[in-house]
């Protein structure tokens, strides 16, 4: 595998200055200024200085963007699965060859640290890989209907232009995980990365370029009007599917725009997620588990975990430990190698946490470790451990997004139950236990579309990533994730 040359990584030390990316937008076969003349300034995290800049979508090219891919979809959707399956490996090749500076460039807009940059782009690249696999099994069903006489015949259809918009958290992740999906079930796309990080979509779009996605196959729009110009595209007839990763706030606004074309929708949104911890688990295993599904990423995530409850006769050393190794985490700027834990996003985003921690200790909480942001430019918040939280802490309710792990003890395990349900999200929870039978009973009564049963991690390209109740509709990865950019069409046939 060669690496890309047309681009250059950012030099060691100048973590300012623009690279060599495309920073315009991609409509149809050519990368595009667009009709604005304005441009959007991207910000690194971890010095609160300007990256570049990229061109700012307007309506008239979100719609250029839909009729883009409108034109591409029967070509493509002609296209052999097993040539699309190709194109889709040369996508996960390039990206592999291409993983370091691209591991650089997540560090540099998103402010997360270089480890976990580099796992990102991994797990992104990875959905090109599993794609590129499932393009060639999308099998089709055929019965003989009760009745005897008919034979029910059904095939598996691309379901046609499909709107992705992703967030800021995983730049390279969200957009491949949409892609992916889409593209090798025969779907053209538009992708809209966050306006915090468009670098990321936009190196992956020209790799996948490259890769030989035909043109007008992916289309990808940054806007400052994120509203307005979804809000068009959302109501072109074109558009058949969107698939959002977002907010829920975000994320019922858009379920009903898709009400007025009945579109399909597919909808990552927030979390809470719990985590347990039970007298009989081991404690290293669950402070590993714990130290990855609350930092990795900083806690931006929205399967980090959001609310600890640890059982009595555990809690006093799952605290100190938790507080010790958290403690030790080197905070610092994303593309500092040494850094553990990087920037958060934005100001914005250290106003939210700050709330969260200030409320829990108006409400009695203790900081064990952190609860301060420090001085200086970036946006950053420590490692943070707070410890008997009131119940009515607003903490114990919001997705905190940041690196703070509040810890509530508990008695019996009904009661853990009871307050792992206690939300209206239900994406991923955790549960750590030595009685895997124990394990298995609770992880089958959680309300949450992922429970992780002794491990920290749940996402993997092969598995149903997704969430009940407020949490969000469909999956994404594995084959239930291909079948969101499909629909099922029946052959009524008499022979
Ligand atoms: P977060 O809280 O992670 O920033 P958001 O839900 O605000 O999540 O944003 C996720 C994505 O949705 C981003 O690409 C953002 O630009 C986009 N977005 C935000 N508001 C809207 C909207 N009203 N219509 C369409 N997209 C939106």
């Amino acid at each position: 595998m060669e690496a890309l040359n047309s681009y250059a990584a950012p030099a060691a030390g100048d973590h300012e200055a623009p690279f060599d990316i495309p920073t315009d937008l991609l409509i149809g076969k050519a990368w595009q200024e667009g009709d604005s003349r304005k441009r959007i300034e991207v910000v690194n995290p971890s010095t609160g200085g300007v990256l570049t800049t990229i061109a700012d979508g307007t309506i008239e090219d979100g719609l250029a963007c839909v009729a883009a891919a409108y034109d591409a979809g029967p070509a493509w959707a002609a296209t052999a699965p097993r040539k699309r399956a190709e194109i889709l490996v040369k996508c996960w090749e390039r990206m592999m060859a291409n993983a370091e500076w691209l591991a650089q460039l997540i560090s540099l807009e998103n402010g997360k640290s270089l480890p976990d940059a580099r796992g990102e782009v991994g797990y992104a690249a990875e959905f090109f890989r599993w794609y590129a696999e499932e393009a060639v099994r999308i099998n089709g069903e055929l019965s003989i209907s009760p009745a005897g006489a008919n034979r029910i015949m059904v095939q598996y259809q691309p379901i046609g232009v499909s709107l992705l918009i992703t967030p800021w958290n995983f730049p390279a992740a969200m957009a491949t995980r949409k892609m992916a999906p889409a593209l090798a079930a025969g779907c053209t796309v538009i992708l809209k990365p966050a306006t915090e990080t468009p670098l990321t979509a936009l190196a992956i779009a020209q790799i996948m370029l490259e890769a030989g996605v035909p043109a007008g196959a992916v289309n990808v729009i940054n806007t400052s009007n994120a509203s307005g110009v979804c809000g068009a595209m959302l109501h072109d007839s074109r558009v058949r599917k969107l698939s959002f990763t977002g907010s829920t706030e975000v994320g019922r606004i858009l379920l009903r725009q898709c009400a007025d074309q009945v579109l399909s929708a597919s909808m990552e949104l927030g979390g809470n997620a719990p985590f347990l911890v039970l007298d009989d688990a081991d404690l290293d295993a669950a402070i590993e588990g714990a130290m990855i599904a609350k930092m990795r990423n900083a806690g931006e995530a929205c399967t980090a975990a959001n609310r600890f409850y640890v059982q009595r006769g555990i809690y006093g050393a799952f605290t100190a430990k938790l507080v010790e190794r958290m403690g030790a985490l080197k905070v610092g700027p994303g593309y500092d190698a040494a850094t553990e834990c990087g920037a958060m996003i934005n100001q914005d985003a250290i106003d939210k946490i700050e709330m969260l921690v200030a409320d829990a200790e108006l409400r009695g909480a203790r900081v064990l470790l952190g609860g301060k942001t420090p001085h200086g430019n970036g946006y950053f918040y420590p490692p943070t451990v707070i410890a008997d939280i009131h119940p009515d802490s607003a903490i114990l309710s919001t997705e905190v997004f940041g690196p703070v792990a509040p810890i509530t003890p508990f008695d019996d395990v009904e009661e853990a139950i009871r307050l792992a349900n206690a939300t209206e999200f239900g994406l991923a929870a955790y549960v750590f236990t030595g009685d895997l039978k124990k394990g298995l009973a609770i992880s089958e009564r959680i309300e949450a579309g992922m429970v992780a049963l002794n491990r920290g991690l749940v996402s993997d390209a092969a598995a149903p990533f997704g969430g009940v109740k407020q949490s969000g509709l469909g999956r994404e990865g594995s084959h239930h994730g291909l079948h969101e950019y499909t629909e099922a069409k029946y052959i009524a046939v008499s022979w």
